[in-house]
């Protein structure tokens, strides 16, 4: 017997339409990249988007045309979030912190037909502009005229009619294309369906989730070109949730201001943005009034246990760790407690905190051991791989890596995890980082976080350096707080108590500032290539 309900699309016009029809005078607030503020309301923004859609028609946007953007965080890229797929368009988004060569294979690969781009990000266009082929670029322009090539945004849509007649779109249709940020290889693009966007802010607004709803102030500093902020955009546009948008200013300081004004109750980002964020509140204690914030969502890599609980006890500000990738749209874990967790012992419960977290309702994972079985008792360590309603099937136009989906329907996340008897997931290593030291994995991410914890250093990453005798071993790369000093000695003998003696990085190298890439991650191919060379009977050998 079939069920009798409405066979009804999931697409983003619902999402879009509620916001402009029932939250009309909520507020979208921007900041521009000369520091001033912009505010603009669903109200606006509703009537803005259909002017933008009706630009973009004219400008030949045909179905399922890519359209690139390449911008900060503003309520003008959030128009372009709707405009572009609610036009039956797919919505591109680049990130400006890779070179030129990477956006012009990224955009060739895509066969992207315009560009959206913030004029303060013009120089980067420069890079790669004879190397695309663009029927159009339009310029998000801020006190200063688009350039002769280009079309001035404003001047593009104020013409335009500001109701649009939207075509039909059914729920599987393109809305979005984000590649990868390439730390694995070449970028890889992920393609994102209507339905995928609708089911994934829907179970992100769930309170266990990311937890969002119309009485929240919500702050991305994950950029829009990040896996699409996350998909808080979207969340937040579905339920109605005022809007902060930091533009290009991401420091501690400018964040921080931006959180007190708006009262900002719920924000966003990688782990680097929120240890620069303790820093400065570690600093300046009492300057800064914080009391609107709800939670803290950290992901995008581990979050250490040291920065969780340096935010609760020092200031009372609660750290959510999530785990996700370009792949899962890209919610997969959070680490909320169960009630019956809350009750453990405090160092309990920031051990749990601390790990990648329960999957969100329809997230499925399996952990498969390196003899390809899946691991049946939940505890030992293996692959973790997923599948949902808004996770990959495959990449777009990349059949060479049809080999991270298999054939009996999951992702291979190449995370290597193990998954507590409660379900929560905890991830060891990218298969790529895990160090193989006379036959013994070690955890790179294990060793970081723990040094991280140290007082005097800032930020620390490990990878492993080819060995004569054991294979691979540690190498830890540090960066000291500034002022702050820390011996290999001392680093040693504090990391001692916390593991096995043959995890012990032998060698301790300092930094300036260690290698990121795009996202603000650690490049830990770019720091092993540095470190290739290294000499081995030149460092102490702390570790034993
Ligand atoms: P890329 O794969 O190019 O780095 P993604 O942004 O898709 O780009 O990164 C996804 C990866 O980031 C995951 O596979 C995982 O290794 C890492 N990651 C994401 N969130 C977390 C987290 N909370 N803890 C540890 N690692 C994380």
């Amino acid at each position: 017997m079939r069920g009798l309900m409405m066979d009804y699309e999931l697409t983003l016009l619902p999402i879009f339409d509620r916001a402009g029809r029932y939250f009309p005078d909520v507020e979208l607030v921007s900041r521009w990249p000369d520091k001033s503020i912009q505010r603009s309301t669903y109200g606006e923004f509703h009537k803005r988007v259909q002017k933008l859609a009706n630009a973009l028609v004219r400008l030949g946007l045909k179905p399922g045309d890519r359209v690139a953007t390449l911008g900060w965080n503003h309520s003008r890229h959030l128009e372009a979030y709707f405009a572009i797929p609610l036009a039956g368009g797919v919505l591109h988004t680049l990130n400006p912190r890779l070179s030129g060569q990477d956006l012009a294979y990224i955009m060739n690969h895509a066969e992207d037909r315009l560009l959206l781009v913030d004029d303060v990000l013009l120089p980067v266009y420069e890079r790669f502009h004879k190397d695309v082929n663009l029927r159009a670029v339009v310029v998000w322009t801020h006190g200063h005229a688009a350039p002769d090539f280009a079309i001035d945004y404003e001047q593009m849509i104020e013409p335009e009619m500001n109701t649009f007649a939207f075509p039909n779109i059914e729920e599987g249709q393109a809305a979005g294309l984000c590649y990868t940020s390439g730390t694995t290889g070449k970028p890889k693009g992920v393609v994102y369906s209507h339905r995928a966007l609708v089911l994934h802010s829907m179970v992100s607004a769930l309170p266990d989730a990311l937890g969002l709803s119309c009485g929240d102030a919500m702050l991305p500093v994950v950029p829009m070109f990040h896996v699409n902020a996350w998909g808080l955009p979207f969340t937040a546009t579905m339920v109605g949730t005022k809007q902060v948008f930091p533009g290009p200013h991401l420091d501690a300081k400018s964040l921080l201001e931006l959180f007190q004004k708006e009262k900002v109750t719920l924000t966003a980002g990688v782990p680097t943005v929120w240890l620069g964020i303790l820093d400065e509140l570690d600093r300046n204690p009492g300057v800064w009034d914080t009391s609107s914030i709800k939670a803290m969502i950290v992901g995008g890599a581990a979050a250490p246990r040291s920065m969780i609980e340096g935010f609760d006890k020092r200031h009372g500000l609660r750290v959510i760790h999530a785990w996700g990738m370009t792949e899962t749209t890209p919610l997969g874990t959070v680490a909320r407690l169960k009630p019956h967790l809350e009750k453990a012992t405090e160092e309990e419960r920031l051990r749990m905190r601390a790990a990648q977290g329960l999957p969100v309702p329809f997230v499925e994972t399996r952990v498969v051991g390196e003899n390809g079985a899946v691991a049946p008792d939940g505890k030992s360590m293996g692959e973790l791989q997923v599948r949902g309603p808004w996770v990959a099937k495959s990449y777009f136009q990349n059949p060479a890596e049809a080999d991270k989906f298999t054939m009996d329907g999951w992702f291979r996340t190449g995370d290597i995890v193990t998954v507590d008897g409660e379900g929560y997931v905890r991830i060891t290593d990218r298969s790529k980082d895990l160090i193989k030291s006379g036959g013994e994995w070690i955890s790179s991410v294990d060793l970081e976080n723990a040094l991280m914890g140290h007082p005097s250093v800032k930020e620390a990453a490990v990878v492993a350096v080819a060995h004569p005798r054991w294979g691979e071993r540690p190498v830890a790369a540090v960066v000291l707080k500034d002022g702050s000093k820390a011996t290999p000695h001392e680093l040693t003998e504090y990391l001692t108590p916390l593991f096995a003696r043959y995890w012990l990085p032998d060698s301790y190298v300092y930094m300036d500032a260690i290698p990121r890439n795009a996202t603000g991650k650690f490049l830990k191919s770019a720091l092993r290539d540095q470190l290739k060379d290294h000499r081995w009977e030149e460092s102490p050998v702390p570790g034993r």
